[in-house]
C-alpha cells in the first residue's frame, strides 16, 4: 500500500501540498485530478522522493521513503512514467528496456531481453525492439516508457500525464495499454487530463486545489450531481475539461 500522510512541501514560502492524505490499495487505480499549478506533479516525485518533504511521511509497503534505505524499497516497488520521453537516444529501444532490470534487479541479460520483449510485445512494438528512440513516434516512444517502467516488475505504476505532449491518436495508443494494464490488476497512480478515461478506469478520484487534497470519492460519485459535481470547484474544473 502506498500511504501518505499529512504530507507537506514548501518551496520557499510557497505552500505546494497541504497535509495531503491519500491510501492506495494494491489493485487500485487512483486518478489525481486539478488543475495546472494544483501540485499534483510535486506529489508524484514526492512519492518516488524526487522532492525531499517538509513534513508528514509517505511509506510504500512500509517502507519511509524519507530514509535512504526505505527510498531504496520503495524504489524497487513503484516505477514512474513522466510526460516527456526521457529515454535514452544512444541506446535502442531494447536496452532502454533492459538496462534497470540488468544492473538494478541483476537480472541476467538473456532473461532481462526475453521479458523486454514480451513487454513490447504487449505494447505492439515487437518490430521496433533495435531501433533507437528517435526513429519512433511520440506514441511508440512513450509506450517504450511504459515498458521500461514495467521491465523493473513493480507493484505500483504512478503515470504523470503521459499522454500530454502526445497527438490524440497516439493518446489513444497509449490509453489502449493503460487500459489493459488496469483490467489486469496493476495498481496507478494516475496524474491525467483525460477525463472520460479517468472516468471509465478509475477506482477512486482525488482532487487537487492549491496543494489541498479537497475530494477523494469512488470515480462514479466524483462524477455524480450528488457527489463531485456537487462541489463548485469540480463542476467548473469539469466543465472547463469536456
Ligand atoms: P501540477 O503538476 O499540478 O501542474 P506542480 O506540482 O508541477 O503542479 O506545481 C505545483 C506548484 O509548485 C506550482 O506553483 C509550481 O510552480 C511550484 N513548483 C513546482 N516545482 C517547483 C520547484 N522546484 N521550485 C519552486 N516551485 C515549484
Ligand atoms: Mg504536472
Amino acid at each position: 500500500m502506498i500511504e501518505i500522510n499529512n504530507v507537506e512541501k514548501r518551496f520557499g514560502s510557497a505552500e505546494v501540498l497541504k497535509r495531503i492524505n491519500l491510501k492506495v490499495e494494491p489493485g487500485e487505480v487512483v486518478t489525481i485530478l486539478g488543475s495546472s499549478g494544483s501540485g499534483k506533479s510535486t506529489l508524484i516525485r514526492c512519492i518516488n522522493g524526487l522532492e525531499t518533504l517538509s513534513g508528514g511521511a509517505i511509506r510504500v509497503d512500509g517502507n519511509d521513503v524519507s530514509t535512504a534505505a526505505g527510498l531504496a524499497a520503495a524504489r524497487r516497488r513503484s516505477a514512474t512514467v513522466f510526460q516527456l520521453f526521457n529515454l535514452y537516444p544512444h541506446m535502442t529501444v531494447l536496452q532502454n528496456v533492459t538496462l534497470a532490470p540488468i544492473h538494478v534487479l541483476g537480472q541476467p541479460r538473456a532473461e532481462a531481453e526475453t521479458r523486454a520483449r514480451a513487454l513490447l510485445d504487449l505494447v505492439g512494438l515487437t518490430a521496433q525492439a533495435d531501433a533507437y528512440p528517435q526513429r519512433l513516434s511520440g506514441g511508440q516512444r512513450q509506450r517504450v516508457g511504459i515498458c521500461r517502467a514495467l521491465a523493473m516488475q513493480p507493484r505500483y505504476l504512478l503515470l504523470d500525464e503521459v499522454t500530454s505532449a502526445l497527438d490524440p491518436e497516439m493518446t489513444g495508443e497509449v490509453l489502449d495499454i493503460l487500459a489493459r494494464l488496469a483490467a489486469e490488476g496493476t495498481t496507478m497512480v494516475f496524474v491525467t487530463h483525460e477525463i472520460e478515461f479517468a472516468r471509465r478506469i478509475s477506482d477512486r478520484i482525488v482532487f487537487l486545489e492549491a496543494g489541498e487534497l479537497i475530494v477523494d470519492m469512488p470515480a462514479e460519485a466524483f462524477f455524480s450531481e450528488e457527489g463531485g459535481l456537487a462541489v463548485p470547484r469540480i463542476r467548473k474544473f469539469l466543465s472547463k475539461m469536456t
